[in-house]
């Protein structure tokens, strides 16, 4: 549809990230007039500087390890190094195909896409290159960017955020990782894998910190064993320049000296110069405010994704986008459980959960009505195979239903499927017991899993 003074849209998107391309695909496949403006590539962060080039750097680097470590399979194979134009070039292939897909599918739901940036000039329009679109709604999708510290300026040189590493032209030697959340952890783990020396800071007490503690050990055991090494509980001080790297410091007075310095410690909202405030848009500490329905204290004005105060999830993002939409073409909608949205963290071992830690779950419950089980891959055959280590941990309301998975070991993010029918149908032990699992798959794992907690273990001690 052609903009002129005349269009009114049902829809007008700012941002075409996971958030705002899902809203406008779902709109437009409910018959909403949608404008999607995008100032960079549409696909946002996940498709062009997060989610998929990262598992594409993480896949690069188990195919590195799984080449170095192949006697132990009877395979001779001898790994010559990693040829890093060779795996940007795959990555970047990736993401180029999806990236085509994407605007394909955009072009094809009849979205007026309009490049440019956007400025948001009053509750119900927003101007780029000097024309004005108008909607019946708007929805703000303008995501996040990476954070720093105060004081902590990134040169994208020797201080660099994940955007910079995601470009890097070379294999460091040596790399101190400011931030052990999901994406410290990931690049530490891929860097590793092709042969740099990685140290992660972390201020909290432990790696993945919001993750059930069980988990977050798991992965540093695994971490140790890998020679990835980490200082857990002590906040950073200070970064200088050396000759030829920086000199990282902590507050407890450790220093690591490294060839780079990578800053992930999390990323904040874009929200700042795009007239939300002026609109009257509430925010907190630069995050757009919505309710349940993501609607924003203006009643035209909805935000999702990154922006808006809840997990910085490409999923999430569609989840909301989508709910907006639906919202809009007046379906019924129900509000996201954030509990049940699943988590995965895709290092080596890989982390994945659903639904809350046993922490949370004594907090709610009450401690002594919260069972919980481990169960060790030991005893699954096809870990055993893959000669991965790790467990699943149950968290179980006492006699109802299991209500956090917590997954260690790797591939255990293709798990958190199950896992994630299992809380969000409120799934009890008995019924999960009740499924046959595939043998040998990782899978069985988590049937065996419910078995014992159901009080009928098969590959496990009573
Ligand atoms: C390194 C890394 C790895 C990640 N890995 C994962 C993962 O494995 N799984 C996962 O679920 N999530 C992952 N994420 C998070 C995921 O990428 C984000 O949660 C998701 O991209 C958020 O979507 P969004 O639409 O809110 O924002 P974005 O994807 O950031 O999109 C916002 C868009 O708005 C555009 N925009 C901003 N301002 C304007 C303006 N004024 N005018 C026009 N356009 C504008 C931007 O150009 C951008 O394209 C990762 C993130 C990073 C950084």
């Amino acid at each position: 549809m052609a903009n002129d003074a005349s269009t009114v849209f049902d829809l007008v998107i700012l941002g075409g990230g996971s958030g705002g391309y899902a809203a406008a695909l779902r709109a437009a496949q409910l018959g909403l007039d949608v404008a999607l403006i995008e100032k960079n590539k549409l696909g946002g962060t996940c498709l062009h500087n997060g989610c998929i080039p990262t598992k594409a750097l993480l896949h690069a680097g188990e195919i590195a390890d799984q080449a170095r470590e192949s006697a132990q399979f009877g395979v001779k194979a001898t790994f010559e190094g990693i040829d890093i134009a060779g795996v940007h070039k795959y990555k970047d292939e990736v993401v180029a195909g999806l990236y085509k897909g994407l605007q394909g599918l955009v072009a094809s739901r009849k979205v007026t896409y309009v490049a440019g940036e956007g400025r948001l000039s009053s509750p119900t329009s927003v101007d780029v290159n000097g024309q004005r679109y108008t909607g019946r709604h708007i929805l703000l999708a303008t995501g996040s960017v990476p954070k720093s510290l105060p004081g902590l300026a990134i040169d994208g040189d020797r201080v660099i955020s994940s955007d910079h590493a995601l470009v890097l032209d070379r294999v460091p030697k040596s790399a101190v990782v400011l931030g052990g959340g999901v994406i410290g952890v990931e690049f530490a783990s891929a860097w590793k894998s092709f042969g740099t020396d990685v140290t992660i800071v972390e201020a909290l007490p432990h790696l993945v910190p919001v993750e059930d503690e069980n988990s977050s050990k798991l992965l540093e055991r695994a971490f140790r064993k890998r020679g990835i090494n980490f200082s857990l509980g002590s906040r950073f001080s200070g970064v200088e320049y050396t000759a030829d790297g920086v000199r990282v410091s902590l507050e407890n007075g450790k220093t690591f000296e490294a060839e780079l310095l990578l800053v992930a410690v999390g990323r904040g909202p874009v929200s700042q110069g795009l007239g939300y405030e002026e609109a009257g848009v509430a925010l907190d500490r630069g995050y757009v405010l919505v309710d349940e329905y993501l609607q924003t204290n203006v009643p035209t004005i909805s935000a999702v994704g990154d922006l808006i105060p809840t997990l910085q999830l490409a999923h999430v993002g569609f989840a909301e986008g989508i709910l907006v939409a639906e919202r809009l073409a007046g379906l019924k909608i129900v509000p996201i459980d954030y509990d049940g949205v699943p988590r995965v963290t895709y290092c080596h071992p890989e982390v994945a959960s659903v639904g809350i830690t046993e922490a949370k779950a004594k907090e709610l419950y009450g401690a002594d009505k919260v069972v919980t089980l481990k169960y060790n891959l030991a005893g699954n055959g096809k870990s055993k195979i893959l000669k991965t280590a790790g467990e699943i941990k149950l968290v179980q309301v006492r006699d109802g239903a299991v209500v956090g998975v917590h997954l260690v070991g790797d591939r255990m993010g293709e798990q958190v499927g199950e896992a994630q029918l299992i809380y969000n149908w409120e799934a009890l032990p008995a019924e999960v017991a009740q499924l046959i699992h595939a043998h040998p798959t990782q899978s069985e794992a988590l049937g065996e899993a419910h078995l014992a907690l159901a009080g009928k273990p098969l590959h496990s001690h009573d």
